[in-house]
């Protein structure tokens, strides 16, 4: 048998710090929704219990070091099942990019072998199980839009953006997460966003307040770390973007407009200037 998953990158609204936790992780307060970029993730069932992974990008793992080969043994080991996958990733989201493109992967795969293996696991089993891969895998399991809280684990589903396109410019170099999070203090936090005024934004779906409430916590962390985060956010908003942000630990800068033609403007402004850019459109309402 033979299944084909979306994978698809997630966005920031907002990302907020509120302490750091003696395990080491940082309690987050997060808005996040789902973009039309996505990966696609083919799985082959195998009658014995081995896994094999190919990707088409030599940028990802192609071991048991890959996030959806890391899910489908977990969910082997979870669930005793004799059978085993093969899985190919076509890769389209950016690496190390602040877009959840591994969590993606490895949820997909979650879901795909769930179905290959017809173990019948609800989508919450399925996100308790993500939640051992990584932090953003349970949203990635859901998708559409959520607040996250936890270390992002915790999700409470909210109504979608208004319809929109967004551009993603992604810089030459990836980022670790971890680094990231290791150079934040949230002691010294400046600013940080209104995390209920994006959710009344998006209640009551009002784009100029999602536009005006958008905020990342991380994004001078990582803007000290690399100044072109911050170039790219000006250019941005020189081609015409409504709002910009970074997204997640970043570097991928986000903006967002509402028409298709703008996007594409701001897309060839920055060819040249970036490693990949796209326009893609908002997921959801
Ligand atoms: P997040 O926003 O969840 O922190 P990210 O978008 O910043 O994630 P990823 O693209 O998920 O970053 O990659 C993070 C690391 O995970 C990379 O170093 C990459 O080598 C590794 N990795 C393992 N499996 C995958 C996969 N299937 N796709 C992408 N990266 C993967």
């Amino acid at each position: 048998m033979y299944t084909s998953e979306k994978a698809p990158a997630k966005i920031n609204l907002t990302l907020d710090a509120l302490r750091k936790r003696p395990d080491g992780y940082h309690d987050l307060e997060m808005v996040m929704t789902t973009v039309d970029l996505a990966d696609r993730i083919d799985l082959m069932d195998l009658p014995y219990s081995g896994i094999t992974l190919e990707s088409t990008s030599g940028l990802v793992p192609q071991d048991e070091r890959n996030l959806a080969y890391l899910a489908a043994k977990l969910l082997q080991q979870k669930t005793g099942i004799d059978r085993g996958v093969n899985i190919k990733i076509y890769k389209h989201i950016p690496v190390a990019a602040g877009l959840a493109g591994g969590s993606s992967d490895a949820a997909a795969t979650l879901r795909g072998c769930n179905r290959l293996w017809n173990l019948g696991l609800s989508l919450e089993e399925l996100a308790e199980i993500g939640a051992e891969i990584g932090s953003d895998v349970p949203f990635c399991i859901y998708g559409d839009t959520a607040i996250a809280e936890g270390r992002g684990e915790i999700l409470t589903p909210i109504i979608s953006p208004p319809s929109c396109w967004v551009v993603l410019a992604k810089p030459t170099h990836g980022v670790s997460t971890g680094d990231v999070f290791g150079k934040l203090q949230v002691g010294e936090i400046t600013t940080h966003p209104d995390t209920r005024a994006m959710i009344d934004a998006l209640q009551t779906g009002s784009y100029e307040n999602v536009i005006s409430n958008l905020g990342n916590v991380l994004e001078p962390v990582t803007i000290g770390l690399y100044p072109e985060v911050y170039k790219i956010k000006q250019k941005m908003e020189q081609f015409g973007a409504d709002g910009v942000l970074m997204s997640g630990s970043g570097p991928t800068v986000f903006g967002l407009v509402r028409k298709e033609s703008r996007a594409k403007r701001i897309v060839n402004g920055l060819r040249g200037f970036c490693d990949q850019v796209f326009a893609v459109r908002m997921l959801g309402v």
